[in-house]
C-alpha cells in the first residue's frame, strides 16, 4: 500500500494548478445527497450528465462539476465508510493567494476509508465496492461527456477542472482497490478516458511532437501525460515539419540528406575519418562472439585507433565492463556510405564512456 501514495507531496494535482470555484463548504453538508447534488445548480438528474442539456455557459459549468464529481463524491464516499469529511483537507492556496484544490488530503482520507473498512461488517465490503463503482462510473460518464463536448472550451478554469477530475478518477481506481483489497470490484485501467484538448495543447506546448501523441496516449494514463506536460521537451536540432498526427518522423533518417557529423566542439573539421574494423567484427560475429572495440588515441599528431576484442557468452571467460549505445545515427552519429566517423566523434564518445562508473560486471552486471 505504502508505494501508492508515499513520496508526493499532493497525490493527484503535483503537477496542476486546479482553481477551486465552487462553495464546497455549503455542498458537503450533506454527502449522502450526492445524486441530489445536481438540484442545488437547479439542474435535474436526468440533464446533469449531458454539457449541451445542463444550459449551463462554461463560467458555470466549472463550479458545478467541481462541486459535484470532486468534493461531493470524496464526500459521498466519505460517508459511505462513514468517514467524517472536511472539505478544506482539499484547499490550499498558491504563493500568489489563489484558492486551489488540492489532493494532498487524498492520503489521510485513504487511510481512514482503509480502517473503517477493516472495521465494517465483512459481508459489507462488495456492497460499499459497488456503490463507490456506481459513482465513478458517473465521475466518468459526464467527466468524458464534457471533454467530447462538440462546443469548444475556451475557459481555462473549466478545462483545468475537466482534467482535475479525470486525474481523480483514474487515481482512486487505482488506490481503492489496492487499499480494501479487492480487486475484482474495480482495477486499474478500467475506465478509458479521452484525452482533453487541453492536455493536448499543454504537451505540444512542452514539445512533444503531434506524431507521438497517440502513443503517448496508448502507453500512459493522464497522471502520467500531466506529468510529461510537465517536461521541457523542446528540442531545437529536430525536424519535425514532416510529422503528421499519425507518426513523428523527425528520428527517422533520409540517407540522401543524411550529414555525418563532427564533435561540438571540434574545430579542424577535418575529414579524418576512422574506418571499423568490419573483417574482424564480421569473423568474430560469426563465431558467435561479442566484438568489443574501444578508441585508443594516436600520438600527438596521428589518428585513433580502434581496438577490438571477442567475448563469448558462455565461456568461462570473465565478462569485461562494456557500454552498449542504441541510436546514434539520428544524431549525426552514423554513415549512410562507409563504416566509418570523424575522430573527434569516436574520442567524444570513448572519453563519455570512460567517464562512467561501469560497475564490476562479476558482480552486478555490465555497466
Ligand atoms: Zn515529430
Ligand atoms: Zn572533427
Amino acid at each position: 500500500m505504502e508505494q501508492i501514495f508515499l513520496g508526493f507531496q499532493d497525490p493527484i494535482f503535483l503537477h496542476l494548478d486546479v482553481p477551486c470555484l465552487c462553495l464546497y463548504a455549503d455542498l458537503c453538508k450533506q454527502p449522502e445527497a450526492f445524486l441530489e447534488l445536481p438540484e442545488q445548480y437547479g439542474l435535474h438528474w436526468n440533464t446533469a450528465h449531458h454539457p449541451e442539456l445542463t444550459g449551463l455557459d462554461q463560467d458555470s459549468a466549472g463550479p458545478f462539476l467541481q462541486g459535484w464529481l470532486f468534493f461531493g463524491l470524496l464526500a459521498k464516499i466519505s460517508a459511505l465508510f462513514g468517514v467524517g469529511f472536511q472539505p478544506r483537507d482539499f484547499v490550499s492556496s498558491s504563493p500568489n493567494g489563489v484558492t486551489l484544490v488540492s489532493g494532498a488530503g487524498l492520503r489521510k482520507y485513504a487511510w481512514l476509508w482503509c480502517a473503517a473498512n477493516s472495521t465494517l461488517h465483512a459481508d459489507g465490503t462488495e456492497q460499499r465496492m459497488v456503490r463507490v463503482r456506481a459513482y465513478l462510473d458517473i465521475l466518468h460518464k459526464v467527466t468524458n461527456a464534457w471533454i467530447g463536448y462538440d462546443g469548444v472550451i475556451v475557459k481555462r478554469p473549466l478545462e483545468r477542472i475537466i482534467l482535475s477530475l479525470v486525474l481523480l478518477g483514474e487515481v482512486l481506481t487505482f488506490a481503492l482497490p489496492q487499499l480494501l483489497r479487492d480487486n475484482d470490484i474495480i482495477f486499474p485501467g478500467y475506465y478509458t478516458w479521452s484525452l482533453p484538448v487541453s492536455l493536448r495543447r499543454d504537451l505540444r506546448q512542452a514539445g512533444w511532437c503531434r506524431g507521438e501523441l497517440p502513443s503517448l496516449q496508448e502507453r500512459f494514463a493522464p497522471p502520467r501525460l500531466v506529468y510529461l506536460s510537465s517536461v521541457n521537451r523542446q528540442r531545437q536540432d529536430k525536424d519535425h515539419s514532416r510529422c503528421t498526427d499519425d507518426a513523428c518522423v523527425a528520428n527517422q533518417l533520409e540517407e540522401e540528406r543524411y550529414v555525418v557529423r563532427h564533435a561540438p566542439n571540434c574545430e579542424t573539421k577535418e575529414a579524418d575519418f576512422v574506418h571499423a574494423p568490419v573483417e574482424a567484427m564480421c569473423y568474430i560475429l560469426k563465431a558467435s562472439g561479442i566484438p568489443m572495440v574501444r578508441v585508443v588515441a594516436g600520438s600527438s599528431s596521428g589518428i585513433p585507433t580502434i581496438e577490438i576484442t571477442a567475448f563469448v557468452l558462455g565461456h568461462e571467460q570473465r565478462m569485461p565492463a562494456y557500454v552498449a549505445i542504441s541510436h546514434v545515427w539520428s544524431d549525426g552519429m552514423g554513415n549512410p556510405t562507409h563504416n566509418a566517423l570523424p575522430a573527434c566523434h569516436l574520442l567524444r564518445i570513448q572519453r563519455h564512456v570512460d567517464g562512467l562508473n561501469t560497475c564490476d560486471p562479476a558482480g552486478s552486471g555490465p555497466g
